[in-house]
């Protein structure tokens, strides 16, 4: 949708999720809102801006003597003071899909149109209320599970990305600028900026944007969480260090070899990094072992599950021998973020050589007493995070990287052809660019097919 037309008519949505609730939320956004809000409801006191007004909502057609269907609470909000920065309103009624429906197919008779997902937001975005970092905080926040995700979603809604990205592209519009006037007074004696000064202004920017896309390790995690797969064979105490480590009995722990037939996930929150728990069906593919078919269907998946994760925890028995499959798998490990884990430390004496576990770092556990799991979880968080702290304004979006890194690639370019004495309007083409990679990333330069995507990524009604 072109940002020309998007405002001229106004949109309408449930803006509540589908299905019943204490209240439900008609929204209405656009030159129209107030009126077709007029015509919808009868209003008690008249509609004021910035005020909540109780208003019946009439079923004409039924035969009930007030002819009320519900009672609702109406607020407008005028332009430019409003979500959207159009007029906007607000209709809560109680949460009654069929009353909800009812609302909005009176709006969409009276001249509204049924918004798009995200398209909120958009208009937000289109009428310069929000950057696009911050409009995507918005659905950040909204589909946040853990308080971290919504912590990070909060601040980059409050501007701290788009406040960290600021003072560069200051600096390198700066640049700019002194480069074209250069390049336009060139005849008039105007100085003609030297190669080590632009070297030195290149220099300064790139620290910055080198630090925003470090940032994207912890940040892509906080966002979009790991997955964690734990391997062993039967007995080791896979389920036992999962239940630990989710707190609660999700996956059955017996004592018989190979119950955990299947793989069991489980999400659970580690420091506010999101992790799915896989606990495999266990190793147990050596040749000649008969196995029932579920069994067997089970070790494919727990090989899966092996492939996809982003973690793996290798859970050995320290009261047995390492065996061959577990060697190999040791082996077929090394350079894998992966940890070895030494369990049943509660059954060896402290004078038993652990197992060596060849490249992999080793942690001592006992699932059993409890016995080494803080120290379990620290590990995997510096093992998922790569030791990265959390920090304002991280990037949590692939978009953002790109956008930060393909800036600083414009950048070194720059940098190159200043080196190499290049013309300044060579040097200039790689600074609009990284511009441009700037601008793209808060949504001046986005271009629109781009803009639609993200925002049929929101739910109808945001
Ligand atoms: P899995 O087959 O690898 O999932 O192993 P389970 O978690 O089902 O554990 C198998 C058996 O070992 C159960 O009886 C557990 O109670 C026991 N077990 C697990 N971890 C420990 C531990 O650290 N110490 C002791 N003593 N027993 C454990």
């Amino acid at each position: 949708m072109a940002a020309s037309e998007s405002n001229l008519d106004t949109i309408a949505a449930i803006s509540t999720p589908p299905g019943r609730g204490g209240i439900g939320i008609v929204r209405l956004s656009g030159p129209q809102a107030a009126q077709i809000a007029v015509d919808l409801v009868r209003l008690r006191p008249p509609l004021e801006p910035g005020r909540a007004r109780l208003a019946d909502v009439l079923d004409e057609s039924a035969a009930i003597d007030s002819g009320r269907i519900d009672e609702a609470l109406v607020t407008f909000f005028a332009a430019p003071h409003s979500y959207t920065g159009d007029d906007l309103v607000e209709i809560s009624a109680h949460g009654s899909p069929v009353v909800l429906e009812l609302l909005l197919r009176r709006a969409l008779e009276a001249g509204a149109r049924l918004a798009e997902p995200g398209e909120f937001t958009q208009r937000a975005f289109l009428g310069g209320r929000l950057d696009l970092t911050q409009a995507e905080a918005v659905r950040d926040l909204i589909e946040a599970q853990t308080l971290t995700q919504a912590r990070q979603a909060a601040g980059q809604l409050g501007g701290a990305l788009s406040r960290r990205v600021q003072p560069v592209k200051n600096l390198l519009v700066e640049l700019i600028a002194l480069l074209e006037a250069g390049i336009d007074f060139a005849e008039d004696d105007v100085d003609v900026t030297t190669q080590a000064e632009i070297a030195h202004r290149i220099d300064e920017l790139t620290p910055p944007l080198t630090a925003l896309a470090a940032s994207f390790t912890r940040g892509r995690i906080v966002h979009d969480g790991l997955t964690l797969a734990i391997v062993g064979r039967p007995n080791a105490g896979k389920s036992s260090l999962f239940n630990a480590l989710v707190e609660r009995d999700r996956a059955i722990v017996t004592a018989t070899p190979g119950t955990t037939r299947d793989t069991v996930s489980e999400r659970i929150s580690l420091d506010g990094i999101p992790l799915e728990l896989v606990d495999t069906a266990g190793l147990r593919g050596s040749l000649g072992e008969k196995l029932e078919e579920a069994e067997q269907l089970g070790i494919v998946r727990s090989r899966e599950a092996l492939a996809d994760a982003a973690l793996v925890l290798v859970v050995l028995d320290q009261t047995q021998p390492l065996n061959d499959e577990e060697r190999d798998l040791l082996v077929s490990l090394a350079g894998r973020p992966a940890l070895a884990v030494l369990n049943k430390c509660d059954l060896v004496s402290a004078h038993t050589s652990p197992p060596q576990c060849g490249s992999l770092p080793t942690v001592t556990t006992s699932a059993l007493t409890g016995e080494g799991i803080p120290a379990l979880r620290d590990r995997i968080l510096t093992l998922a995070t790569g030791g990265a702290a959390s920090e304002p304004g991280m990037l949590t979006s692939l978009r953002h990287h790109q956008s930060i890194t393909t800036a600083l690639a414009a950048l070194a370019d720059a940098a190159h052809a200043n080196a190499t004495a290049i013309p300044h309007e060579m040097i200039l083409i790689d600074l609009y660019r990284a511009l441009w990679a700037l601008d793209s990333l808060t949504g001046q330069t986005t271009p629109d097919d781009i803009l639609n995507l993200i925002f049929a990524t929101f739910c109808i009604g945001k």
